[in-house]
């Protein structure tokens, strides 16, 4: 992986469930044409077979926890290199434990850069219980969305702080999606 994912840029967008990856990462990809890759998008399409595994990875994605990190590292790492001509990466939704962070290193090198979209927990609630409303999300239903968040606060947060002690991490906060388009854009643009 080392050797092939040399000159490309690689962009890991984190925050909490609703904070806004999935859009911000869409729009980012357009504009700079980067390939986006959504950790949940392909797990979404896993627990779609009609397998033991993947009713597993359902099952896992239903519950709100975290999908076993060996198989995440494999999903990714299949994928980065399905699309080795891609000018960079934005991988929304990985790292989501400390243990995928440092494994992702030992097999290739750190991101360029990690972005962290800041929102507050009534924002992501809101947001996702209103998504799941419209129904096309089968997590996005009040136990799951706790669940999620608590996976969130409990697993997810330390990889923020890991990040900050590489000086790698751009924190762009909360706010409404215009606003925070422009912050992602203005770290894009700083990239040597
Ligand atoms: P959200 O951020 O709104 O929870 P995602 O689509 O990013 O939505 O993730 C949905 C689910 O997929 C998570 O709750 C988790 O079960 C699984 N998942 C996504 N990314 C990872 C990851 N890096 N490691 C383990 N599980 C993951």
């Amino acid at each position: 992986l080392e050797r092939k994912l040399k000159s490309q840029v690689i962009i890991f967008v984190i925050g909490g469930p609703g904070s806004g990856k999935g859009t911000q990462c869409e729009r980012l990809a357009a504009k700079y044409q980067f390939q986006h890759l959504g950790m949940g998008n392909l797990l979404r399409a896993e627990a779609g077979q009609p397998t033991g595994q993947g009713r597993q990875i359902k099952d896992i994605m239903l519950k709100g926890v975290l999908v076993p990190s060996g198989f995440i590292l494999d999903l990714l790492n299949d994928n980065l290199l399905k699309r080795e001509e891609a000018k960079g990466f934005l991988v929304n939704g990985f790292p989501r434990e400390l243990n995928q962070a440092k494994a992702f290193e030992r097999v290739g090198r750190p991101p360029n850069i990690v972005i962290v979209l800041d929102c507050s927990t009534e924002t992501m609630i809101q947001r996702l219980l209103l998504r799941g409303q419209t129904g096309h999300r089968a997590d996005d239903h009040e136990a799951c969305v706790r669940q999620r968040l608590e996976t969130h606060y409990t697993l997810c947060e330390p990889v923020i702080g890991y990040y900050q002690q590489k000086n790698l991490l751009r924190n762009v906060g909360g706010g409404p999606e215009d606003a925070i388009f422009a912050k992602c854009c203005s770290v894009l643009d700083s990239l040597p």
